[in-house]
Order: C-alpha cells, then sequence, then structure tokens
C-alpha cells in the first residue's frame, strides 16, 4: 500500500482576475494620459484666444497712441466749423492758443486737439459696435471722462507702476475684455498740460480699450465640450477594445486554467480521478455525511494477476483494459460515487449514502459484471477478474485507517484465490 498523503499541487486560481487587474491598470494609466494631454490641450488653446484678445487691444492702443502723437506732433490740427462742430471750451483757456481762425474766404477752423480727436473717434467707434476705447484720468478737466471702475482700478496700478491692466467684465450679459494702458506725458502735450502741473514722462491718464469677448468665450467653452467629448470617446474607446482584448484573452485563459486543473486532478491514461483529487472530494463527501449521517464505504480493488496480462497480450494492450475497465465503472456506479486510479491497476471506489451490507452487494454486482465481460483490447477479447476489499468508514476514523483496512480485505481477497469480494466490518 502506497502512502495516501500526496504532497500538493496548487494551481494559482484566479489567472483572469490577474489579467482583470493588469489590463485595468494600464487602462487607468491611458486615460489618465489622453484626459491629460486633451486637458494640456485645451488649457493651450484657451491661452492663445486670450493671448490674442490682449495682443489685439494692445495694437488698438498703440493706434489711439500713434494717432494722438501725430496730432501732438502738429500742436493739434484744425477743422472745418460745422453745425455739428464741437469748439474745445479747455482750449479756450490756455492764452495765446489760437482754437478758431478763418481763412481768406471767410471759412472758420477750430482747433482739435489729441484729447478731443481721441474722444471724438472714440464716440464714432460707439456707433460701429466692434470694439468702444476711451480716454480717461484720475484728474479729468471734463466730468464725462471720469473713469468708470475698471478704469479707477487700473489708473491706480499704473501709478504702483503697472504698464497695462486687462480683466473680463460682464455688461447686460454681455462679456467684453477691458485692457488699459496708461498715457506718459511727451514733450508735445506739456504746451496744453503743463499748466495742470504735468511733467514730461509722468502718468496723465490712460487709454481704456473694451473688446467685445461674449463669441469669443463662448468658442472657448465649445471648443472645451469638442475637446471633452472627444477625450471621452478616446477613452470609452480604449476601454472598449482593452474590455475586448481582456475577455478574449481572460477566456482563454481560463480555459487553460480549466484544462490545467482537469490534468492536475485525473489521471492521464484513465482519466479517471487521482489520489489527490480524490481525497479532497472524499473530505467533501465525509462532512456531509457527517451532517446526514449517512455511512459512505470504501471499495480497493486490484486486477488479478495483471503482471501475466501485461506479459501475454503486452504493455499497450494492458493500458487498453485498464481504459476500459475505468469506463465500464463509471457506467456501473452513480454520478456521486468517487472513482478513483488509486495505483497501477488498483481502483478506489468511494461511495456515499452506502453501509457494508450495500457496499458488499454492489462489489459483488461489479465483480460478476467484469468476469463476465470481454474486454476488447489490441485486437484481442480478454477477460480479466478483481479482488475487491469493502469497508466502511467509522465515525472519527481517518481516511488513512479506512482505506488501509479496504487494503486488508483485498488482501485476504487475494489471498482466498482471488476474483473475489471481501468485506470487514469494524475493527
Ligand atoms: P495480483 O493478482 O496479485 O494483483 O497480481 P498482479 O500481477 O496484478 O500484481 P502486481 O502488483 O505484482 O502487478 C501489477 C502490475 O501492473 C505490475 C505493472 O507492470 C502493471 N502495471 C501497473 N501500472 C500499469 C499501467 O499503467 N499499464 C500497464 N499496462 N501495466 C501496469
Ligand atoms: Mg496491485
Ligand atoms: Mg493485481
Amino acid at each position: 500500500m502506497e502512502n495516501v498523503a500526496e504532497s500538493t499541487i496548487e494551481i494559482p486560481s484566479k489567472g483572469s482576475d490577474f489579467v482583470r487587474k493588469y489590463l485595468t491598470g494600464i487602462f487607468l494609466i491611458i486615460g489618465l494620459i489622453v484626459l491629460s494631454v486633451f486637458w494640456g490641450f485645451s488649457y493651450r488653446s484657451n491661452t492663445l484666444i486670450r493671448e490674442q484678445l490682449l495682443k489685439q487691444a494692445q495694437a488698438f492702443f498703440e493706434e489711439v497712441v500713434i494717432t494722438r502723437e501725430w496730432a501732438a506732433k502738429h500742436g493739434g490740427v484744425y477743422v472745418k466749423i460745422r453745425p455739428d462742430t464741437v469748439v474745445n471750451q479747455y482750449l479756450l483757456k490756455i492764452p495765446g492758443l489760437k482754437v478758431v481762425i478763418t481763412d481768406e474766404d471767410g471759412i472758420a477752423y477750430t482747433l482739435k486737439n489729441p484729447a478731443l480727436i481721441t474722444r471724438e473717434l472714440s464716440e464714432l467707434a460707439t456707433t460701429k459696435d466692434v470694439l468702444r476705447f476711451r480716454i480717461t484720468s484720475l484728474t479729468p478737466l471734463n466730468p464725462t471722462n471720469s473713469p468708470d471702475p475698471f478704469e479707477q482700478t487700473a489708473l491706480n496700478s499704473f501709478n504702483q507702476g503697472s504698464k497695462e491692466y486687462f480683466t473680463f467684465e460682464t455688461n447686460d450679459a454681455q462679456v467684453y475684455f477691458r485692457y488699459m494702458a496708461p498715457l506718459i506725458t511727451t514733450k508735445p502735450c506739456l504746451k496744453c498740460h503743463e499748466q495742470q502741473g504735468y511733467k514730461e514722462g509722468d502718468i496723465r491718464g490712460g487709454i481704456s480699450v473694451s473688446l467685445p469677448a461674449t463669441d469669443v468665450l463662448k468658442q472657448i467653452n465649445e471648443n472645451r465640450y469638442y475637446i471633452v467629448l472627444i477625450a471621452f470617446a478616446i477613452v470609452v474607446l480604449i476601454f472598449a477594445i482593452i474590455r475586448y482584448i481582456s475577455r478574449v484573452f481572460i477566456g482563454d485563459l481560463n480555459r487553460a486554467e480549466q484544462h490545467l486543473r482537469e490534468m492536475a486532478s485525473r489521471d492521464y491514461l484513465t482519466s479517471l480521478l487521482n489520489r489527490r483529487e480524490a481525497f479532497r472530494r472524499i473530505q467533501e463527501e465525509r462532512e456531509r455525511a457527517k451532517r446526514a449521517e449517512t455511512p459512505i464505504s470504501f471499495l480497493l480493488f486490484d486486477i488479478d494477476h495483471f503482471k501475466r496480462l501485461n506479459d501475454t497480450y503486452g504493455h499497450d494492450a494492458g493500458d487498453a483494459v485498464l481504459k476500459q475497465l475505468a469506463i465500464k465503472l463509471l457506467e456501473a456506479l452513480r454520478d456521486y460515487d468517487i472513482v478513483c486510479r488509486y495505483g497501477g491497476e488498483e481502483f478506489l471506489i468511494v461511495s456515499p449514502d452506502t453501509d457494508l451490507e450495500q457496499a458488499f452487494k454492489l462489489a459483488e454486482r461489479l465483480r460478476v459484471t467484469i468476469a463476465e465481460t470481454n474486454i476488447n483490447a489490441a485486437l484481442q477479447d480478454i477477460s480479466i477478474t478483481v479482488s475487491i476489499g469493502v469497508t466502511q468508514l467509522q465515525a472519527e476514523e481517518s481516511i488513512e485507517a479506512v482505506i488501509s483496512r479496504a487494503d486488508a480485505a483485498l488482501y485476504q481477497a487475494k489471498n482466498g484465490g482471488r476474483n473475489r469480494v471481501i468485506a470487514l466490518g469494524a475493527p
């Protein structure tokens, strides 16, 4: 009798779990990369659009400054007086300045200084609804040029050394990009502004530019929406691909695992349970029997004179006999009987819900059937007989002990002349 305690080879059970975890990790990493790339993309495009607005405002500011410089360089310009022409009341206060002149034909002209030119251009711009700009200062000569809250903050920041100031502002559900930069007093400016106490280089006020930004911001939001949508679609696509791959992969892995498990639990020649798996099931069966208080019997088979059979018909024929005997045993037994190839030509049958008497009858029936059946192996009809030792598992008895008793019964059957069943009751 071989030792029943076998070393156990554990097959790592959840290969599919490992793959799932692994692929989930990959998915999370790819998803994160895609999302951060798209976030960077969205951030960059928003910044570019904002920079564009700023550049536009700066360019416009420069244009106004250049126009003013040109006018200042020429000491202002005279324009024909029409019914709607405004004569600058503030210029009239400056001594020696000819605010109104008349040519030889009697046509009157009035002097437009840079401040007035700027204001009139700004009023003209208001009618176009493209952009607005205005000149203002913390100490305006003309009260209509008083700064609004944004301009006030900007002008204060210029006094603190800022070169420009900008922000978005919402007004009547419209968003505006508001920009302001300081007006620095140059030499030509002093002609009019010296009397206010300004020196060259002083900040005299500023020009604020206001660009409609509702559409641009709408575009930024739309942009962001599409970027999020595309990123989401890509992540979903990657998820679907990874899921598909993992399904296929896990399917293959499960099949391979199942195959391995089968291989690890079955005898390669007869496909019956091997000892290891049989012992596992016997333990389970024993627990169940304990709860249900039902008997379990053990039948240990050994083919008679198998060595002789091998010698007579050859080893392959011997193998074929073993295979066919296994098939016959499975056919003759119930699904829940445990049928195991116990050794070379030894088989163990563990029969639940079966007491010693029933087990003896079962063994006898099997013995007679086997003896009466010709097994066709290697093109020959071979008849075999078996000896069977039968016993019933006792409460609190070890599996080793009950098998040892079955083995003792088998030994008696062999000694008694073979082709027989011996049943041994409780010791
Ligand atoms: P006994 O009636 O006393 O059981 O005689 P026996 O010849 O069957 O007994 P023994 O245990 O001496 O011989 C068993 C033989 O079974 C020895 C071995 O060659 C053969 N055998 C064991 N495993 C296999 C197998 O997988 N295939 C084949 N063909 N023969 C096997
Ligand atoms: Mg033997
Ligand atoms: Mg034998």
